[in-house]
């Protein structure tokens, strides 16, 4: 495999961003904080491959964080956005590209009934979050530590230390009233849940978690935490929402409902639902749905709402996804590929797990070796049996991978993703620079 070294136009492109940018950049994590050297200035992407302004080439494992599951420059979706934007791009009006790609949704998936078109995941949890507590007349929201639901503010918030039942803020600029309402809960712990929900039932809305946390390592939830889960919340008269932006039309077109089939009071979508443009969603039942405004008083609104571009791009990417044995094959792919890494990480002793589901990945590291020994066999459940000390091994594994022309999410906390469009060829050359990137790791 070429070595790739420079990477010159993207250090100077960064030197430049950081003018405009607070940190150089539009989200945070692009900044490359947590590996070594700038961030890639990405100038092309196709199918699995993505070239940088320096005109190096490397298979994307991250694939935009996630809607590329079809890869990217895919020819249906490049096809019919450049036909649709041919019309004009935004006019604030109901479009039949709309109507063509809710039903679509809804026509294959058993557990909505109308959905709402937004423009990203965090807008699409904000909104599902008000309707909870508009439709049940209560406040508070009981979270899992671990499980990322967007820069909303109220979801932006982690346990508090000892007795402390309320969250605490986990960024400058929310008020601590916000946070007061959110009640932060370990996953996989149905003491912890059943005792949240007995305290705090009179005055909770709802339960949000990603039914497959995926945003903190891959922290794969048994099915029967989750019908449990199910059950108290119905129980306690509480609403149960799960935050499909990464599990939706991810392990199947219904998503991680569909999956486990556990039918959640309300789903948010975003990411996948989008082809590569900015949507997101959130469905529910009729009887939900009818409180959204103009039906209900939940008010909710966008300006650039299910844009006819953006529905063109969903449109066309979601209707590949329906192709017979399309996640079957996808499925196989990565679980071959996850296991090729860890069985090769075991031959040789290295502390290394690779869990997967559908077309997800990660990479655990871990260097306690009591910790080892207790989990090795095991998957991790919960997001303080995460190794901060991993990270430096994933680390130097990411500056070598970067070198032999393969990318991963900048952060040993991101989940990897297989694209349609990987390969054979691609994932064979990928496990070799997996290998040798973990021979220096371990070295
Ligand atoms: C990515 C993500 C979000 C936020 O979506 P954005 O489009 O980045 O705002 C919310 N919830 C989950 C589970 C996600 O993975």
């Amino acid at each position: 495999m070429d070595t790739i070294n420079k990477r010159e136009r993207s250090a100077q492109l960064f030197q430049e961003a950081k003018q405009y940018f607070p940190g150089g950049v539009n989200s945070p994590v692009r900044a490359f904080k947590s590996v070594s050297g700038p961030p890639l200035f990405i100038k092309e992407g196709n199918a699995c491959i993505l070239t940088d302004e320096d005109d190096n080439t490397y298979i994307d494992f991250c694939c935009s964080w996630g809607p590329l599951i079809l890869g990217h420059n895919n020819d249906a979706v490049r096809e019919f956005v450049i036909e649709t934007v041919k019309h004009g791009t935004s006019f604030g009006t109901p479009t039949r590209l709309g109507n063509q790609l809710g039903k679509l949704i809804l026509d294959n998936n058993r557990f909505v009934d109308k959905i709402r078109f937004v423009s990203s995941g965090t807008e699409a949890v904000m909104s599902a979050l008000r309707l909870a507590r508009g439709v049940t007349g209560k406040n508070k929201v009981i979270k899992f530590e671990g499980c990322y639901h967007g820069h909303v503010d109220s979801l932006l918030v982690k346990a508090g230390s000892g007795l402390a039942t309320f969250g605490v803020s986990t960024s400058a600029g929310i008020p601590e009233s916000f946070a007061k309402e959110t009640i932060v809960i370990p996953l996989d712990d149905r003491e912890a849940l059943v005792t949240a929900l007995e305290k705090h039932a009179d005055d909770t809305a709802c339960v949000i978690i990603e039914p497959i946390p995926a945003n903190n390592g891959l922290l794969l939830q048994d099915k029967s935490f989750l019908a449990f889960l199910r059950e108290q919340c119905t129980k306690f008269n509480v609403l149960l929402i799960f935050d499909e932006v990464i599990s939706g039309f991810r392990v199947g077109f219904e998503g991680a409902a569909g999956y486990y089939n556990i039918q959640p009071d309300i789903i948010t979508y975003g990411k996948i639902i989008g082809g590569g443009m900015p949507v997101g969603a959130y469905g529910a039942n009729n009887e939900i749905m009818s409180h959204i405004a103009p039906d209900g008083p939940v008010y909710q609104a966008g300006t650039l709402s299910a844009n006819p571009v953006a529905m063109a791009a969903g449109y066309a990417a979601l209707k590949q996804l329906l192709a017979p044995n399309f996640y079957e094959n996808l499925s196989k792919t990565t679980s071959i590929f996850a296991k090729t890494i860890e069985n090769y990480a075991q031959q040789q002793g290295w502390e290394l797990t690779v869990p997967s589901i559908g077309s997800i990945f990660w990479l655990n590291f871990s260097n306690d070796s009591i910790f080892w020994i207790c989990f090795s066999n095991e998957r991790i459940t919960k997001a303080d049996q995460i190794q901060a000390a991993g990270m430096e091994k994933f680390k130097v594994l990411h500056h070598e991978l970067l070198q032999s022309g393969v990318y991963l999410g900048p952060s040993g906390y991101e989940v990897g993703f297989i694209s349609a469009a990987h390969d054979n060829a691609s994932l064979v050359k990928a496990l070799e620079a997996m290998q040798n990137g973990l021979e220096k790791v371990f070295a």
